[in-house]
């Protein structure tokens, strides 16, 4: 069983704009993915129905086997349990240190300290932020904050880790080190990693597989994909 199987998946707003259109894609456990396209192509809408944050008005979403497009409400948490996501603003809590930060999510499902640490100190060694637990998010600069986001969405071991524009606030430079650890993360752990981004260079150097969103419809599905000259964005 594929970790994604999206089946003839429409999207269309309330305002009657249609997001997605008759998208069909399949993704397997361990694949590293980018979705790239135009602003307006669908990106977001596509990665939202993943983790439930939108329905779809027509078509099925599965998720390790689940069909979260029919996933009732009180079940959504289960869900977003199982998966990790790093946005583009990174969504720290200020008046969390770096260690509370992470450490959030496995308090708010229970976990007691004593198994929250060692996870907590690992994964923070995973993004190569140990040293700055004790620090707060405003002390970081913005590269290392994304690396409290990666830390904090990979610290119950996802099968899945969503990122939507993770490296767009960033310079190249840091994409590239965002983008580095997001790939050991891969590779070591097997995380299917699904990543939106207008990031050409990072795109181009990964040489992964890219799905393409022209108007909310797949234009390309590429397995060594890259931006085409001929691409605007
Ligand atoms: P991308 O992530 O590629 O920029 P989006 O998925 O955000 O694309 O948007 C796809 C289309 O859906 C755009 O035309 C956008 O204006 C529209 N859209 C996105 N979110 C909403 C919403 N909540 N309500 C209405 N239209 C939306």
């Amino acid at each position: 069983m594929n970790l994604i199987e999206v089946k003839n998946c429409y999207k269309v707003y309330n305002n009657g704009v249609t997001a997605v259109a008759d998208l069909n894609v399949t993704i397997g456990r361990g694949e590293f993915v980018f979705v790239i396209g135009a602003s307006g192509s669908g990106k977001s809408t596509f990665i939202k129905m993943l983790y439930r944050e939108e329905k779809p008005t027509n078509g099925q979403v599965y998720v390790g086997g689940v069909n979260v497009a029919k996933l009732r409400n009180s079940k959504v948490f289960k869900l977003r349990r199982k998966l990790g996501i790093v946005f583009q603003d990174f969504k720290l809590l200020p008046k969390l240190t770096v260690y509370e930060n992470v450490a959030f999510a496995l308090e708010s499902i229970g976990m007691n300290n004593r198994e929250i640490r060692p996870k907590v100190i690992k994964a923070l060694e995973n993004v190569g932020l140990k040293d700055k637990m004790r620090s707060f998010p405003n002390q970081l600069s913005g590269g290392e904050q994304q690396r409290v986001c990666i830390a904090r969405a990979i610290v119950n071991n996802p099968k899945l880790l969503i990122c939507d524009e993770p490296t767009g606030n960033l310079d190249p430079d840091i994409s590239r080190e965002i983008v580095s650890i997001l790939e050991k993360i891969n590779s070591e752990y097997g995380t299917t990693i699904i990543m939106a981004t207008h990031d050409r260079e990072t795109v181009n150097r990964m040489k992964r597989r890219v799905l393409l969103l022209e108007n909310g419809v797949l234009a390309s599905d590429d397995k060594e994909g890259s931006y085409k000259a001929h691409e605007s964005n």
